[in-house]
């Protein structure tokens, strides 16, 4: 029978591996983190935690009180500023038993990171070969370093190696859509108000990140363009107020292109000892701003999933088959639900968006409650 402590070779420490890091630790698991760069990456924007990452993080312990913005209303906007929905994020917040809240990447990482036991991280030490059977896993690093565990977890991102290793499946691809963000002295305060304006050719979205920071983003077809500023100006040139203010704030420097990417959700996550977390399982475009949250998904259902099964390929079996079919709707919508060009792009026209005026918001927060335990294990 298994039981802890199960020996769990972590691949990635983003924030899905910290996160699963944090929570097989807890659980009583001895846990190696083997991360390719030489430092956690505490860069880049901020990610918005719904409310069903925002329990997975209040079950690992992280204090969420004063971290980042709480947001209580999100709004949606036509270009010219009409705006067109409102949702209650307070009272689904009540409803729910957890926050939605504007978390800066760096902050998060660095507080799943600092829960971890001393020597948890071994930096350097990128995946270079992996051997599984039936006595255990062992993983060689580009360090030259051999590792052997009972369990291997690939949270490795969306170019995961250790996916391509177990599962032999092509690579993620681009949808064609390019996602600028990142965060910036705000030049106005959004309150704790998230707001995404949104037309036929790009869409534009603001929130407070907390101390004094604007969180921004911007979508727009690709490829990344040579000089991002201007195009961004001439692409929302005409959208009302605070496009103009947010693109004034921004330096050639503070933009950085992500082009959005998706991997299709496998039909099995794992093979023998190797199972898949986070972006190496489903990785998906930032639209929904869910990927962050299914990964923290993945890892309380690992954990939950380790501690009730008597043997590591039926934990990591019954783990992805309770997983999968919530991930593969988060990505199928953040994958179809924004398009840019062509008929489809017409639901994002002014007149048809304007439509949604009609919708009252007790029912916009009623619908977007719904979506969101529609896509959550947790809540
Ligand atoms: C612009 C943008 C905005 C987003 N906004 C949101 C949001 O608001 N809300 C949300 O929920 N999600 C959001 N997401 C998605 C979210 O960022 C990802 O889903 C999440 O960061 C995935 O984390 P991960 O740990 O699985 O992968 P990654 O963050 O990619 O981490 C993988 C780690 O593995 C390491 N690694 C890779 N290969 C190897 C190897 N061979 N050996 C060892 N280590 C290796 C990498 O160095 C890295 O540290 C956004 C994504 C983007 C691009």
């Amino acid at each position: 029978m298994w039981g802890p402590p199960v020996r769990v070779l972590v691949v990635g420490a983003g924030i899905s591996g910290l996160a699963a890091a944090r929570g097989l630790s807890a659980a009583g698991h001895e846990v190696v983190v083997l991360e390719q760069a030489a430092a956690l990456r505490l860069g880049g924007g901020a990610i918005t935690a719904w409310y069903n990452g925002t329990a997975v993080l209040g079950d690992l312990g992280i204090d969420l009180e004063g971290m980042g913005q709480n947001l209580t209303t999100l709004c949606l906007r036509t270009p010219s500023g009409r705006q067109v929905m409102e949702v209650d994020l307070a009272a689904l917040a009540e409803r729910l038993g957890s926050s939605a809240r504007v978390i800066p990447r760096g902050v998060l990482i660095s507080s799943l990171a600092s829960g971890l036991p001393e020597g948890t991280i071994r930096f350097g030490a990128g995946l270079a070969g992996l051997q599984d059977d039936a006595d255990g896993v062992m993983v060689r690093t580009t360090s030259g370093r051999e590792y052997c565990g009972d369990l291997l977890v690939g949270a490795d991102g969306v170019y995961s190696q250790v996916r391509a290793a177990i599962l032999g499946d092509g690579p993620a691809t681009r949808t064609g859509l390019v996602n600028w963000q990142g965060l910036v002295p705000a030049p106005f305060d959004p309150g704790s108000v998230t707001t995404m304006m949104l037309g036929r050719r790009g869409d534009c979205g603001f929130m407070s990140a907390g101390n004094g920071l604007l969180q921004w983003f911007f979508d727009v077809p690709g490829p990344p363009a040579d000089k991002p500023l201007e195009m961004l100006r001439r692409h929302f040139a005409g959208w009302a107020s605070p496009v103009p203010e947010i693109l004034d704030a921004l330096e050639g420097q503070d933009l950085e292109p992500f082009p959005h990417t998706r991997h299709a959700v496998p039909r099995h996550w794992s093979k023998g000892r190797c199972v898949l977390l986070g972006d190496a399982a489903h990785g998906m475009p930032p639209t929904l701003a869910q990927g962050a949250n299914q990964a923290l998904e993945d890892v309380a259902m690992l954990v939950k999933c380790l501690d009730a099964a008597d043997d590591p390929a039926e934990a990591v079996r019954l783990y992805s088959a309770k997983r999968r079919r919530r991930a593969v709707m988060a990505s199928a919508l953040a994958s179809h639900g924004l398009a840019l060009s062509g008929p489809r792009s017409l639901v994002q026209s002014e007149p048809v968006l304007r439509l949604a005026s009609a919708m009252p918001p007790s029912f916009a927060t009623w619908a977007y409650g719904r979506l969101l335990r529609s896509l959550s294990n947790r809540i």
